[in-house]
């Protein structure tokens, strides 16, 4: 289960095929709803067992609903000489997101508000959508913006907003307990890079890999539209929610930014600790706040999930943010396979983070009798005796490994070991059973809790 340092090659390799998975994924035009998000499902069902979910539109969730279906065959805006001077088909941030069907005919005038630029950016596509409100629009370079001569232009919008549904993808893989483990990523966004086909593209990796061997936790990896998707999963899975007991938002995990880990609303959740462990001097860590992703929805109060999110850069916070310039040169190899590297240290962590009991805590137990300490007295003990002094000293089944990382100083493998030994020796209890028993009570507390205020 260890994660050893890879090779050189095998680094390549394993970056290579994470990139090759996002520059798959680009091209395709995914939205909150339609056949985009349908046939990235598609690709990511073909690495791994997915269930996709298809919710009809018109359902409540909470205080939302879901939307009608978009679907977009053609777009463009074609001047009199017929050139396509906007053109869908050249790339898809040309459409503003989920336009209503259009056929007409315009003056530059009266086409010019309809027509989103970026100034300061005059090479680049903005991103915009409009899922809540029916409208239309084109999204284009502000330099092919000047270049447009005034005249009259037809306008044509081959989409469709209909009945139908919105899809999500979700995948779990039981493991010795029902705890679960909760991944999220949003597959909402079109041919956009590092929002979003890096989160997609290390979320797949992470569960294949986490499906290779039996796990303590069962794993739950959702692939769904942002807001109204982790809304709706959240509408359907409300009585399972007791069972989560680490969450994780995963998404722009490709740029070449410090990895960032945004910490849950609780701040003081046990993977608040597990990632700014894992991230530990490679890496920041930012305080929760009710912005950003589906953490939002994770973390709002009636939830209250112990969910984190990591990034590289943080939404809105790199220049190419939601424009065609978050395009496959702004990833790399290199910096998916780091982000892939540190969620397997993170589900490791979660995986070995265990509470024990000391079976002998009335003084030092000997250690030396049971061949765990060294013969000779009189120098400093090594580091792997200061692990079992330290886990033997704070084992009294409310302090965690991590824990005892965090107040000795000592590495987390090194006390993982020492507790191993200790345990191997009979003097100190696994208790996965109590454990999780107590987890359980807490949970089914929580949950009657919510109950109660739903029903008042
Ligand atoms: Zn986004």
């Amino acid at each position: 289960m260890d994660v050893e340092a890879s090779s050189p090659a095998a680094a390549t390799s394993a970056g290579r095929s994470l990139y090759e998975f996002a520059a798959r994924l680009y091209p395709i035009c995914r939205s909150i709803t339609g056949a985009g998000v349908r046939e990235t499902l598609a690709l990511i069902r073909a690495r791994v067992p997915l269930v996709v979910h298809e919710v009809p539109s018109g359902t409540r969730v909470f205080d939302w609903e879901i939307p009608l279906e978009w679907n977009v065959e053609d777009a463009a805006v074609i001047d009199a000489d017929g050139r396509r001077v906007i053109d869908f088909q050249a790339h898809n941030l040309h459409l503003v997101g989920y336009s209503e069907p259009v056929q007409t005919s315009l003056s530059l005038g009266e086409l010019s508000a309809r027509l989103h630029v970026l100034p300061e950016h005059p090479d680049w596509i903005p991103y915009r959508t409009s899922y809540y409100r029916r409208d239309w629009g084109f999204c284009m370079r502000a330099r092919d913006r000047l270049a447009l001569r005034a005249g009259r232009y037809c306008i044509e919008v081959k989409s469709s907003l209909a009945p139908g549904s919105l899809t999500y993808g979700e995948l779990l893989i039981a493991g010795r307990t029902r705890a679960e483990v909760l991944f999220f990523t949003h597959v909402c966004h079109p041919s956009l890079a590092n929002d979003n086909t890096s989160g997609m593209a290390v979320m797949t990796a992470l569960a294949e890999w986490i499906a290779r061997e039996p796990r303590r936790f069962t794993y739950r990896f959702v692939f769904a539209p942002g807001t109204i998707g982790s809304l709706t999963w959240l509408k359907r899975n409300e009585s399972r929610l007791s069972r989560v007991r680490h969450a994780l938002v995963l998404a722009l995990l490709g740029d070449p930014g410090a990895l960032t880990y945004k910490r849950s609303r609780r701040d003081t959740s046990e993977i608040d600790a597990i990632v700014a462990y894992a991230l530990a001097g490679d890496g920041a860590v930012i305080p929760f706040s009710p912005y950003g992703y589906d953490e939002r929805q994770l973390c709002s109060p009636g939830f209250d999930l112990p969910a984190g999110r990591l990034t590289r850069s943080v939404n809105g916070a790199y220049p190419q943010y939601h424009t065609s310039a978050d395009d496959l040169s702004l990833i790399t190899p290199a910096a998916l396979q780091g982000s892939f590297e540190t969620c397997q240290r993170i589900v490791e962590l979660i995986e070995t983070n265990q509470r024990y009991v000391n079976l002998k805590p009335k003084g030092e137990p000997r250690l030396g009798p049971r061949g765990l300490y060294r013969a000779l007295g009189g120098s400093e003990p090594a580091t792997h005796e200061y692990a079992m002094l330290w886990v033997l000293n704070q084992s009294d089944g409310t302090h965690s490994l991590l824990d005892i990382a965090r107040r000795s100083g000592l590495p987390f493998a090194v006390l993982r070991e020492a507790a191993r030994a200790l345990e191997a020796a009979g003097l100190l209890a696994s208790p996965p059973a109590r454990s999780a028993a107590a987890g359980r009570g807490a949970a089914r507390r929580t949950l009657a809790g919510k109950t109660r205020r739903e029903s008042s």
